[in-house]
Parts: C-alpha cells; structure tokens; sequence
C-alpha cells in the first residue's frame, strides 16, 4: 500500500465570500476540505494524506493528530501547487499517488479503491462523467454540435503512477486544469473510468440559490439530587449530586435534540424517547447520535449552536473548553461554531438552592439541496 492522496485546497476563490475560500466554509455538517480528508483516512488506502493549504488556514485543521496529514504550502497556480506536493513526497518514493480538488466532497470510497485497483495496469486512471447539457464548439466564427456521449467531463480524484506524473509535472510550463492533461499532452494513455454523478464540484454559488435557513428552540430542566453523576454535554462533571431523570438527565443535550427537532419540525424529544423501559438511564449522546446523524442525511447543516445552561454550581467557566469539545465531537461541528455561558438566578427559587438545573439552545441550521 504504497499510496498517497493529495488534496489542493489553496484555491482563493471568492465567488461565495469575501471572507474566507470556499473550501472552509460549512457543507453538510462540516468544513467542505474535511470532506475529503476524512474519506481519504476512513478508506485506509493511504500511507500519507497531503493537504496543500494556505498556512493561514492552518487551524481549521486542529481536529486531525499531527501524524495523519502532511502540510504543503499552495503555489501559485494549480500546477504549482500539485508540484510542491509531488516534490515534498519525492522522499518516501511514492508508488502511486491521487490529485484531488476540495471542491469536490461527494466522491465515495469506493472510487478510492477502484482507482487504485485500475493502477495496477495503467499509469493514469481518471474519473470522467457524460454532459447532461447539449454542448456546441467554437472554432473561430463557426459552432460545431458535440456528440455528447463523446464529451468526456473529467472529475477528481485522477490517480497515477507517481513517477511519471512527476516526470510531466516537473516539466510543465503552462497551467493545467487537471493533471489529466498532462498525459493527453504528452500522447501518453489514460485509462478513463465512469465516475460519479454526485461528486460535482461545489461552487455554491449555484447552492446559494438553493438554501434556506431555519431555527430551533430548546428547553430542558431536571432536579439535582444526591448519588448520582451529573452529565453536561455529554461529559461527566465532579459534582455533589447528579440530574434525576429516565435517561441521565444531560439537559444540555436534551435541549440541543429539542432545538434540532424544532428547526425540522420533527416534535419533540418525548415523541423518540419516551419514559419507556428500552430507554431507562439511557445516556444522552445516545439520543443525540440518531437525531444529528438524521439531520445530516437530511441535507441540512448546523450554522451555529448558543447555549444557555441556567445553574448556580457548577461553574460554568470551569467546564466551559471540555464541555465544548465533547459538543463538538458529538455533533461533527467545529469548536467556533458553538456557544455556552453560564447563567446564575441570583440565588432564587429551586435553580438558585442548586435543587435543579435547566438548560436553553436556540440552533440556526441550513438545507443544502
Ligand atoms: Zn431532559
């Protein structure tokens, strides 16, 4: 398994903000380059994932361990960007090696394999699907009618053979759309394979049209009593007593199963997990997990999470990092992307005698279609 998967992710392209590229921006649930990455580390196919990026936009690459992805800085075109990559993996002499664009989330595993697979006998294996448009060629004045079945729109990830990749890519001068057309330049083979509808490229500004955003409300409150743990977000908090409840009374996450059943118009939590036997002293991201997992199957995307967790004890600044991150790793957001502060009642009724707890989440969230 001498293979390794590079991902350009330098592009600058403003077209959707002027903020930030498009390859950092939320799809699905998650930041659109940890798409990719993710497959490319799910599929087990690679001994190193190469992420050509601005060192600007080096943080949002917090979540993955230090030994997972190699870091390249982008060039200045494309081309130059593919070729820091290729140069920076020369040391471990690669044997085959896959270029794909972070713009591109949707392509499955099952490429992966079969590109790889298709490499055993050929030097250049690329990805291609057929025009659904009729399509018309200009040559000077004149427009010529293609026949569209021979119209071969190629996609990424585009695997080859490292050595002779490196050998085109050294000698390039021009810029490339694709790596493909180096082989096509040079007459040498490519072996084209069907690719996959689905794995188009996102420019969003086609998305744009089509999103619309909706937001959710949650509430939750539970009696604190003695011998027992208390959970908040998911994680376990020293405390003196616990939350009484059927489950294990985590009101933060109950709210936050409220809110994103709200914004879906999916009822409420008592509606998936009544007081029944099957659920008693069921965990929480256990709840959580099928409720976030649906949403995201749904097309929709989490903008943001605020949350208000209403308690005398305890401190809320205390926790507020650690109960944070296990959010984070329960719903797949990133860390920016969610908020907790801590609200006391100034001592009044049964919050502020540390008999209960509550907890409020308002979620905002956004359906790509
Ligand atoms: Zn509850």
């Amino acid at each position: 398994m001498n293979n390794y998967f590079i991902i350009l992710g330098a592009g600058k392209g403003h077209r959707f903000s002027q903020k930030k590229p498009k390859q950092y921006f939320n799809y699905k649930g998650k930041i659109l380059i940890h798409h990719s990455i993710d497959k490319a580390i799910d599929s087990k196919l690679f001994k190193k994932i190469i992420v050509v990026a601005s060192k600007k936009y080096k943080k949002e690459f917090k979540k993955y361990k230090k030994n997972q992805l190699l870091f390249v800085s982008g060039g200045k075109e494309r081309k130059d960007s593919s070729l820091n990559a290729l140069k920076k993996i020369k040391k471990f002499k690669p044997q085959n090696v896959l270029i794909h664009d972070a713009a591109r989330p949707n392509f499955s595993i099952r490429l992966l394999k079969n590109l790889i697979e298709k490499l055993k006998n050929n030097i250049a294996v690329v990805p291609f699907v057929n025009s659904t448009d009729s399509i018309k060629y200009r040559i000077n004045t004149r427009h010529i009618n293609l026949d569209r079945d021979k119209v071969y729109l190629t996609q990424t990830p585009q695997a080859f053979r490292y050595k002779n990749l490196y050998k085109l890519a050294i000698k390039q001068k021009k810029n490339i759309s694709d790596e493909a057309s180096l082989f096509l330049s040079s007459n040498q083979k490519i072996k084209f394979i069907y690719g996959e509808n689905q794995n188009n490229k996102i420019t969003f500004s086609y998305d744009i049209k089509n999103l619309k955003s909706y937001y959710g409300v949650g509430f939750d409150i539970h009696k604190l009593i003695k011998n027992k743990k208390l959970y908040l977000g998911g994680l376990k908090i020293p405390f003196h007593s616990g939350l009484k409840g059927h489950s294990d009374g985590d009101v933060i996450l109950h709210a936050i199963i409220d809110a994103i059943l709200g914004a879906t118009r999916k009822k409420d939590i008592g509606t998936y997990f009544p007081n029944i036997k099957k659920f008693k002293n069921i965990r929480s991201p256990k709840m959580l997990k099928p409720i976030i997992e649906n949403l995201y199957k749904s097309n929709f995307s989490i903008n943001n999470l605020d949350i208000n967790l209403i308690c005398e004890q305890p401190k809320v600044s205390k926790f507020r990092e650690k109960i944070i991150n296990s959010i984070s790793k329960l719903t797949s957001l990133n860390k920016n992307q969610i908020n907790l502060k801590g609200k006391t009642v100034e001592k009044l009724g049964l919050i502020g005698n540390e008999k209960a707890i509550a907890c409020e989440v308002i979620i905002s969230i956004t359906k790509y279609d």
